[in-house]
């Protein structure tokens, strides 16, 4: 080891090598700071008096796979500027920091492509060291997303633990980020982000969100100028809901063994886009033999597939008669889940309308809502809420590999 080599391996520039320690499979490079360059830390004046050393050691970059430190003898001085005593200021490391800003800059590397269990275990550190330098690191990076580009959101709620917590995201239509994620759900949910949005003077023109008036009065309020826009995925995933209610109450009331037994398998066969049918399974087929079965199960089925069409009228004009003519043959059918849907879309006529002013939909919601699940079942980082959220801010980069 050398005072260049210092420098090239690991960062370190203006310290002197001093030796170097093998001690219980670990590296030890010892290093000094010359006294005629040690300034004072709160004001930068050279004009200070030497108060003694305190040890400190730095993890750094491993050679090979033997964990490896730097230590220093920090000059405390005494400033004849400020009169106070101080550590002078550490170059190679963030203060507070027990290891070097090159291990930082290694283990955030590693961090792309490998759990923080992984990086933790090769670099012989806790879960919590990786965790930490990824938080902060996150936080620049992400925790204040520019607002001011913004012209299409979606905003959403999405479960995140056992128990209904529940987290508020919003989502960049255009881009595909998120740009805000609150606690809770509802209005509340979404103080903070007037807070940011506010000064950052976006022209925000649609929002698309369900139809649940959780989020409806504060956009209004916060966005008057805006379209609201009650979209395509969010109306399907409702009618799938009630669709699968119904599945569940029909065959609860059936009574023949037959009846039920063909009930059984085809919760998913009803929620699945019908072109999306596995031919080799059977499942057009065993659909079918449902739906022959059940009157009501096949009118609820294909007035979905009727509705689904309502997102590819040739304008609003032509989409206000189909929905129309929707709703009506829905009143008329006899079937409670369907009268219940008309009554619900009646009530939301101008939001479903609004698709037609401004064309956007939260699918892009969905897409996002898969990847935070999948980092929630890697459970372990939940323990950290706002590292979660701040992963779920950076989730369109995938940045990181999963939590794990
Ligand atoms: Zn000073």
């Amino acid at each position: 080891m050398s005072t260049s080599l210092l420098y090239h391996a690991f960062g370190i520039r203006g310290y002197q090598y001093t030796r170097t320690d093998y001690q219980g499979g670990q590296t030890i490079f010892t290093i000094r700071q010359a006294p005629e360059t040690c300034r004072c830390s709160a004001c930068g004046s050279p004009a200070v008096h030497s108060r003694g050393r305190l040890e400190r050691r730095f993890r750094t970059v491993p050679i090979g796979r033997r964990p490896t430190f730097v230590a220093l003898p920090v000059p405390r001085v005494e400033c004849q500027a400020c009169g106070a005593v101080r550590q002078v200021e550490i170059r190679f490391a963030d203060p507070r920091r027990s290891y070097t800003k090159s291990f930082e800059r290694y283990a955030l590397e590693l961090s792309r492509r490998m759990t923080i269990r992984d990086v933790a275990r090769h670099l012989d550190v806790s879960w919590d060291t990786i965790k930490d330098l990824q938080k902060r690191d996150l936080s620049r990076r992400y925790a204040k997303p520019k607002l001011k580009h913004l012209r299409q959101i979606a905003i959403d709620e999405i479960a995140v633990a056992k128990g209904h917590r529940y987290l508020t995201v919003v989502l960049d239509l255009e881009s595909g980020a998120v740009v805000f994620v609150g606690d809770g759900k509802g209005a509340d949910a979404l103080g903070p982000f007037w807070r940011r949005l506010r000064p950052s003077k976006a022209e925000i023109e649609a929002v698309a969100m369900d139809m649940s008036a959780a989020y409806r009065g504060a956009v209004s309020a916060h966005l008057p100028k805006a379209t609201i826009v009650f979209d395509h995925f969010h109306v399907i995933q409702l009618y799938n809901d009630k669709l699968s209610q119904l599945r569940r109450d029909l065959y609860r009331e059936a009574t023949e063994v037959l009846h039920k037994e063909v009930l059984k398998g085809t919760r998913w066969l009803l929620l699945k886009n019908p072109e999306n049918l596995d031919a080799q399974k059977d499942e057009k087929a065993r659909l079918e033999e449902a739906l022959a079965l059940n009157q009501s199960l096949a009118t609820a089925y294909y007035m979905k597939e009727d509705l689904g069409r309502f997102w590819e009228q040739p304008g609003k004009r032509f989409a206000t008669a189909y929905l129309n003519d929707w709703i009506g043959r829905a009143e008329a059918s006899g079937i409670k889940m369907l009268k219940q849907m008309a009554k619900t879309l009646a009530g939301h006529r101008s939001g479903l309308l609004a698709y037609y002013d401004a064309m956007i939909t939260s699918g892009p919601m969905e897409g996002t809502n898969n990847k935070i699940k999948t980092m929630k079942r890697q459970a372990y980082g939940f323990r950290d809420h706002e590292f979660f959220k701040l992963r779920i801010l950076a989730i369109h980069e995938t940045r990181y590999a999963l939590i794990g």
